[in-house]
């Protein structure tokens, strides 16, 4: 992409904070168009319980249209208050919506990366011998099979109840995800830790053989293997020694909840998803936190952290992306919090302030 194309993107805040914090996210983006001379066409459209509220639908055929013609998606979040979900609104929201647009998106890859910020050491519920250096690691989880997607069957052997869940992959989709991660890994530290059960699992034995075989074509990048029990003893022992981590489908829905407590709040870390020609989606890890949502309290840095995914992984651009980084941590290093991550003592910002902050630094105007 040129610097002069206009790049669209669809903007989905959804419910609960998810405006509030897409507000903020978008600042940072005009903020970034503004320091790098850049065009970006942002389109809002209706998801979750605000579209059911105008549409009786969770992703109405409008958004669906608008995703269609876009090249990202930045996402909020959906769903209500956990009291209220049999209520016709929130009835199956996340499930309409939120899976509603990875199945038709297709995406094969989530990317939860998870970082502990020298000014937030205190939050990391790990101790600090523990935390060492530091932690910036990112999870890359496939998404299209395995357990998830095989056949699950209950029923009644012998008067005994039986349930049985096939766990299934080609090696065309574990090849997929190897390039995947192992591109991942080499716009970072190119150290990619592959996670299996390659002791027990046949899945895992041919995930194993794959990703060794698709290492060839990336020498620049070394490529570990750990089993999933010592991978979750080591991100809680150890989180330090890893830089990129590549697994499938289920070790990966529990590694990267893992990982993602270690910043200290739900509120500060960004996952993405893509599919096999690229395109992506950027969401925030938490929910629509609807206890805080209205009060412009929220934590804004998740969602402005995936604008810069978006910008490095969509479109390329890596120094954008950093400055949006850089300008966050900043901001952090300076004292500024929000109150899921203020501590006794400290004085918490809105979420409008804490983006006029990142917004501060990126414009080089503080
Ligand atoms: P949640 O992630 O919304 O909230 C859990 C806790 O984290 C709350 O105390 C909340 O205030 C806090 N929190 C989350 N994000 C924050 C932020 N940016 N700043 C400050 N604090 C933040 O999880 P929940 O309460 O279990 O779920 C609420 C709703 O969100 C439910 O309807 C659930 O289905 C939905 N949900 C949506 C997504 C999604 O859209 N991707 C993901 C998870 C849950």
């Amino acid at each position: 992409m040129s610097k002069t194309t206009t790049r669209r993107i669809a903007a989905l805040p959804g419910d609960g904070i998810g405006p509030e914090v897409m507000r903020a996210a978008l600042e940072i983006l005009t903020a970034i168009g503004e320091r790098f001379d850049l065009s970006f066409e942002v389109r809002e459209g209706l998801i979750g319980g605000a579209a059911y509220e105008l549409h009786q639908e969770h992703f109405p055929e409008e958004t669906q249209t608008l995703i269609a013609n876009c090249d990202a998606i930045l996402f909020g979040s959906v769903g209500g208050p956990i009291e209220e979900s049999t209520a016709e609104k929130w009835r199956d929201c996340e499930k309409n919506s939120l899976l509603g647009l990875r199945q038709r998106c297709c995406f094969h890859a989530n990317f939860r990366p998870a970082r502990v910020y020298q000014a937030l050491q205190e939050r990391c519920p790990l101790k600090k011998s523990i935390i060492g250096e530091g932690i910036d690691l990112l999870i890359v989880r496939e998404l299209l099979g395995d357990l998830y997607f095989g056949t699950h069957e209950t029923k009644e052997e012998a008067g005994v109840r039986v349930a049985r869940d096939e766990a299934r992959y080609t090696e065309e989709e574990i090849r997929r995800i190897a390039h995947t991660a192992f591109r991942a890994a080499q716009q970072r530290k190119k150290q990619l830790t592959s996670v299996d059960k390659a002791n027990v699992l046949d899945t895992s034995k041919l995930w194993r053989a794959v990703m060794e075989e698709v290492g060839t074509v990336y020498p620049d990048v070394s490529l570990a293997h750990m089993l999933v029990d010592n991978c979750a003893m080591q991100l809680v022992q150890n989180p330090g020694q890893f830089d990129t981590i590549v697994t499938s489908n289920m070790f990966g829905d529990i590694l990267s909840d893992t990982a993602a407590v270690l910043p200290g709040s739900l509120g500060l870390t960004p996952s993405a998803s893509f599919n096999e020609k690229g395109f992506g989606m950027y969401e925030p890890s938490g929910g629509s936190a609807p206890d805080i949502a209205g009060q412009g309290v929220a934590n804004p840095t998740a969602q402005i952290l995936c604008v810069a995914l978006l910008l490095r992984y969509s479109f390329g651009l890596d120094e954008e992306a950093k400055t949006i980084e850089t300008a966050v941590e900043g901001v952090l290093d300076d004292g500024f919090r929000t109150a899921d991550i203020a501590c006794t003592g400290e004085v918490a910002i809105s979420t409008a302030a804490f983006a006029a902050e990142v917004r501060k630094r990126i414009l080089r105007t503080s």
